[in-house]
């Protein structure tokens, strides 16, 4: 190791830049935050720099540099682009042993700014030790996208707990009982933004390891239940949380719809659960629920992935009141509907200013059931797309065109959105249940009706090899 990473305080410390430039204005800015008093020694500030001076948030020395400047102060950054005040600064601050940085010039610090990625309190800094600055920046890039935004809330609410936890537990039981509130329902819950319910669960938590640790078990813990929305098919359209709340899950349920390429973005070790049911199968989900209780009563987290949203037609709102009538926590993540990958995938915008000031999502099952309103769907200037039941897309279109929807009412079919198979057809009410049905259009596939499925947008492909896709078909 080139040099050794620490955290250094500098709460109400003095802190010199020598500099005015943009590059000084970033590191009064890292300075500043850590509480740092900070002296910018330069001839000329920034606009920005000048304002904080003038706002008394840093000590402006309008002068060049002369070694005197770092007499009893804590850290020194060199950021002038001339090559003999920034070797000044350093020797100076060698002489006194004050710790010194020389912007872009490892050979003249003594020490290097890491990149950072800031959950306050939590922090994560990334370091090359100077010699390759964009690959730690990519790296802290890829930790930034890893790392829940409310991380840092979730630092602090465990702070505010430990002196608490200290008193009612040992030091063994202490340290498994952490392990439990940083990985479970305490924390997804902080991460999630309902802080209320995290400080119930936490106070549930405490109480049993408290009561267990009696019994030198060290306490149970609370399962719960996480719905993700898993989108419509490609992995890389997982929302951060559904990825971070998979890689947690110790049990993984999934339907027909989660592709494999998904499944393995999942902990390794996490079991998995096939609980893809066949359409109209009602007793299946009510096996579904009992499982899903009967997984999270005996403390396991359990991740409920569902195609699409799991409040889309996902049945995602039956599982919920199931679980919550039990008492069982439940977290729900959206996902991106099928819709929204569909319409992306074939460059049709499901609103448009002039074309469509409304979309309605209709269940294509549900259809000849009387529910309903066929009229105000065959209207115009709106967009309706269909999902499930490819084999009553004909029947759909008939019963639109009966409802008074032009022939010539632009609509496209779109097989597999977002998967390697992606097909979209384009036709009009007239033509496109005779393509449908001549393309062979198998599920999973949704309908698009209306004056934006005719936008000649440009298809996007899934992913690379492999994907067929039939664009702006037209049947003369
Ligand atoms: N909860 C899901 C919908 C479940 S119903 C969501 O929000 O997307 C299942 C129906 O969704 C399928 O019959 C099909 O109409 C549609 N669907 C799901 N994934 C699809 C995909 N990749 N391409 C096209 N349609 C899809």
């Amino acid at each position: 190791m080139d040099y050794l990473a620490v955290f250094l305080s500098l709460k109400g410390r003095r802190a010199v830049v020598v500099g005015g430039g943009q590059v000084a204005a970033r590191k009064v800015d890292a300075l500043a935050k850590a509480g740092a008093r900070v002296t910018v020694v330069a001839p000329q500030l920034l606009p920005q720099l000048a304002g904080r001076a003038a706002a008394s948030d840093l000590e402006h020395v309008a002068a060049e540099f002369s070694p005197e400047q770092l007499d009893g102060v804590a850290l020194a950054v060199a950021a002038t682009d001339d090559a003999g005040v920034n070797g000044a600064v350093s020797r100076a601050a060698q002489e006194r042993q004050i710790p010194v940085n020389v912007v872009d010039q490892p050979s003249l610090s003594s020490f290097i700014f890491p990149a950072i990625v800031d959950r306050s309190p939590l922090v994560v800094a990334v370091s090359s030790a100077g010699g390759a600055p964009v690959l730690a920046r990519r790296v802290r890039a890829q930790i930034e996208a890893l790392l829940p935004a409310r991380l840092g809330v979730l630092a602090r609410f465990m702070r505010e707990r430990r002196e608490k936890v200290r008193r009612a537990l040992g030091a063994l039981a202490r340290r498994a009982f952490w392990e439990r509130i940083a990985g479970g329902a305490t924390a997804s819950r902080v991460l999630a933004g309902d802080e209320a319910a995290a400080a119930e669960i936490f106070a549930r938590e405490l109480l049993n390891s408290q009561l267990g640790a009696s019994k030198a078990t060290g306490g149970s813990t609370l399962g719960e239940v996480y719905l993700i929305g898993a989108g419509p098919g490609d992995p890389d359209l997982l929302t951060l949380r559904a990825l971070q709340l998979l890689q947690q899950a110790d049990v993984i349920l999934y339907d027909r719809l989660v592709p494999d390429a998904l499944l393995e973005r999942a902990r390794r070790d996490a079991q998995r659960i096939f609980v893809g049911k066949e359409p109209g199968e009602h007793a299946h989900q009510a096996r579904i629920n009992e499982l899903l209780v009967e997984l999270a009563r005996a403390g396991k987290r359990v991740a409920r992935l569902k195609g699409g949203d799991p409040f889309v037609f996902g049945r995602g709102g039956e599982e919920l009141e199931v679980l919550t009538a039990q008492g069982i926590p439940c977290l729900v993540v959206p996902g991106i509907t099928a819709a929204l990958g569909a319409a992306a995938c074939a460059g049709i915008p499901l609103t448009h200013r002039q074309l469509s000031h409304s979309v309605t999502f209709v269940s294509g099952h549900a259809a000849f059931d009387g529910s309903l309103d066929w009229r105000s769907l065959a209207r115009p200037a709106q967009t309706v797309v269909f999902y499930m039941g490819i084999a009553q897309f004909p029947r759909i279109v008939a019963r639109l065109r009966a409802a008074g929807a032009a022939a010539d009412e632009p609509a496209a079919l779109i097989e597999q959105a977002t998967l390697p198979g992606q097909r979209v057809l384009r036709s009009d009410l007239a033509r496109i249940a005779e393509l449908g049905r001549r393309e062979q259009i198998a599920s999973p596939a949704l309908l698009i009706v209306g004056a934006v499925a005719a936008l000649a947008g440009v298809e996007i492909a899934a992913t690379a090899a492999g994907a067929t896709a039939v664009a702006a078909e037209a049947l003369a």
